[in-house]
């Protein structure tokens, strides 16, 4: 398995990391088998959250006496002292370990970003670190390139999670990912697949041109294929999507720009209407959060994590249901999503109609 060094951590990942996300669909004895084959295998890095259901425990159960083996992530959803050492030890007891190596600010957003300075987060998460209950600070985020890049520079995080999937328009590589190579901080690509998009679609795939290779295993080339990007977690619930994402790790080589422009074309039409999170959309005029919407109801959807998304829904100051249809968000959509309608169904499933 290939290793990239995490920033300025020093720490050598495998290039593809597990993602825990999906655990809470996967019996605990699945799991046990799973995450152990994972880590016999390789993989050296696995990513959850506190608001993973069970994602934690199940780590906890199955790879306590292993722990040795592998870099632990977590992410936390809190931003002032309080919370975040309450969520810290809860943590630590899921996880049934003594220390965790990396602990993120979990999906920043808007004004959170201060709150983390100004409330206590960041503090209490220092002194974690001096008490040897984590290793290093990180931070996840989702859309604000511009809060992506104050996160860089502010020299306070090791690693910075951001989504980056072929299928996300390309915001990053540019200036982003090369800064946070200069200033030490490892870049982690979550969300790889888009949610499991680029995993489950076949159709229209040029397997053969590919050298039977599937849409998974080449979208995950492609993100390796920016050398400063430290590994991709993408979302494993069994050991066939293991074993094809490990390949990748194993046999690692770089798309050439033709078979990224071939990898593009077939992105660009099984990614037709769908939601990637670019913000390109906003303002709109009524305030609504359109980006973070579709992003809960995709975590409703894809990862099974329907009360935490339904909670995150209700703690909008704005529904979807103000919209007013006024179309100003449809010009802006460089990617075809008919957003009131979609708006309508995430407020459907989001539980509030
Ligand atoms: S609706 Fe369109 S513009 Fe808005 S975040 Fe999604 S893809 Fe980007
Ligand atoms: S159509 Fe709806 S979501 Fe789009 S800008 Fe207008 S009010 Fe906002």
């Amino acid at each position: 398995m290939q290793k990239r060094t995490l920033g300025k951590t020093g720490w050598k990942i495998s290039v593809i990391g597990f993602g825990a996300i999906k655990l809470p669909r996967v019996s605990q004895r699945d799991c046990d088998v799973l995450l152990n084959r994972a880590v016999d295998l390789g993989i050296n890095f696995i990513d959850t959250a506190d608001c993973y259901g069970d994602s934690e425990e199940k780590i906890g159960s199955a790879l306590s006496k292993r722990r040795r083996e592998f870099y632990l992530s977590t992410k936390i959803d809190e931003r002032d002292g309080p919370g975040v050492m309450k969520k810290l030890e809860r943590s630590l007891q899921r996880l049934k370990t003594d220390w965790i190596d990396l602990v993120l600010f979990h999906d920043v957003r808007g004004s959170e970003y201060e709150k983390i300075f100004e409330k206590g987060g960041l503090e209490a998460l220092e002194k974690a670190r001096r008490q040897g209950k984590i290793s290093e600070i990180g931070i996840s985020i989702h859309h604000s390139v511009s809060m992506m890049k104050k996160a860089i520079e502010s020299g306070v995080f090791s690693a910075l999670m951001v989504a980056y999937s072929p299928i996300d328009e390309d915001r990053l590589t540019l200036d982003l990912i090369p800064l946070a190579q200069q200033k030490g901080v490892g870049v982690i690509a979550m969300k790889p697949l888009a949610g499991g998009k680029l995993g489950e679609s076949r159709r229209g795939w040029n397997r053969k041109y590919f050298k039977g290779e599937s849409p998974a295993q080449v979208s995950l080339r492609y993100i390796l294929t920016n050398p400063h990007l430290t590994c991709a977690i993408p979302g494993m619930t069994n050991l066939n999507e293991l074993e094809e994402n490990l390949k990748v790790g194993e046999d690692f080589r770089h798309l050439s720009s033709e078979e990224i422009g071939v990898l593009m074309d077939w992105v660009g039409e099984v990614g037709k209407g769908f939601c990637r999170n670019c913000g390109y959309c906003l303002p709109c005029p009524e305030g609504i959060s359109i980006p973070d919407i579709f992003r809960f109801e995709s975590y409703h959807e894809s990862y099974g994590m329907k009360r935490w998304a339904a909670e995150q829904y209700r703690l909008l100051p704005v529904k979807a249901d103000a919209c007013s249809s006024c179309g100003q968000c449809l010009e802006r959509c460089p990617f075809g999503v008919s957003i009131p309608q979609c708006l309508q169904e995430a407020h459907r499933i989001l539980g509030l109609s």
